[in-house]
């Protein structure tokens, strides 16, 4: 169980998949909150979900589905509150899977410049990468769809659970010298795979855009690309310091020819890896 803007931490429970992975089971302290009951849930995913307490302070929660299933949980705690949601994703079949992480989120807005969030010019490039990606008949999952708010480790921690095989995340950048501009791509130093992901990224881009080339970088102190277990690359697609640059990376047709050189990059490092 990881806690989301923290590195993970131990927490008690037990759960249990069944072979089929369409029965999880998780047991927990709950402080007699919960009752027994059943939910019919019969949507795409689930079947059903039973409560049965177990002890007073101890609570079983059984999830039927209808698909194999890859399922934990987070704790996430902020100022006024701790709470705890169980993430469920389809069990990772034999092709590739790739995270999209875009960077930010909720509070966490990353650069501010003239009234634009990083966060939310992360989320429009990724929006198009995962549609790009699904067209192409990849199995993508996205660390956020909306404007929420997920911590890096909760991220790296999503991408480890959901067996990927690439992840990458989707950054602007900003600098006090108002005229650095251009796309660097970062990568875990001894990470073959990584480094080919973010070099087929990073050629695509700047190809694509015309940007001014800032190579691929090494990223180790980054906590996504240090905590995840797959092959990881993180775009610094251009730098919203500066004046001219951030009028092209808030252009849709920019960010269109951005996401579909990420697409483009991620198929070829697939392809690469053998898929
Ligand atoms: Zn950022």
């Amino acid at each position: 169980m990881t806690n989301g803007a923290e590195p993970v931490s131990s927490v008690n429970y037990t759960e249990n998949i069944s072979s089929d992975k369409k029965t999880y089971a998780i047991t927990f302290v709950d402080n007699g909150k919960f009752s027994d009951a059943f939910y019919n849930l019969n949507d795409d995913m689930f079947s059903t979900l039973v409560v049965t307490r177990i002890s007073n302070n101890v609570v079983k929660f059984t999830f039927t589905t209808k698909v194999a299933v890859v399922a934990f949980p987070i704790i996430r705690e902020d100022s006024s509150d701790t709470y705890s949601t169980i993430s469920f994703y389809t069990a990772k079949e034999s092709g590739p899977r790739v995270i999209i992480d875009a960077g930010h989120g909720g509070y966490d807005h990353g650069a501010i410049y003239s009234s634009t969030y990083e966060s939310f010019l992360n989320l429009d490039v990724a929006k198009l990468v995962i549609a790009k990606l699904k067209a192409a008949g990849v199995d993508v999952i996205a660390t956020r769809e909306d404007d929420t708010f997920v911590g890096v480790y909760e991220r790296a921690y999503l991408a480890n659970k959901a067996s990927a095989t690439l992840f990458v995340s989707i950054h602007h950048n900003a600098s006090t010298v108002p005229e650095m501009h251009g796309t660097g791509t970062y990568y875990y130093s001894t990470s073959t795979n990584g480094i080919k992901a973010a070099t087929n990224i990073q050629e695509r881009l700047v190809s694509a855009l015309g940007s001014l080339n800032h190579g691929i970088i090494t990223g180790n102190d980054l906590i996504v690309i240090d905590n995840t277990n797959m092959p990881a690359a993180l775009v610094e697609l251009g730098f919203m310091s500066n004046d001219e640059e951030l009028q092209k990376l808030k252009d849709p047709n920019y960010q269109e020819k951005a996401a579909n050189a990420i697409c483009q990059g991620i198929l070829d490092t697939l392809d690469q890896m053998g898929y």
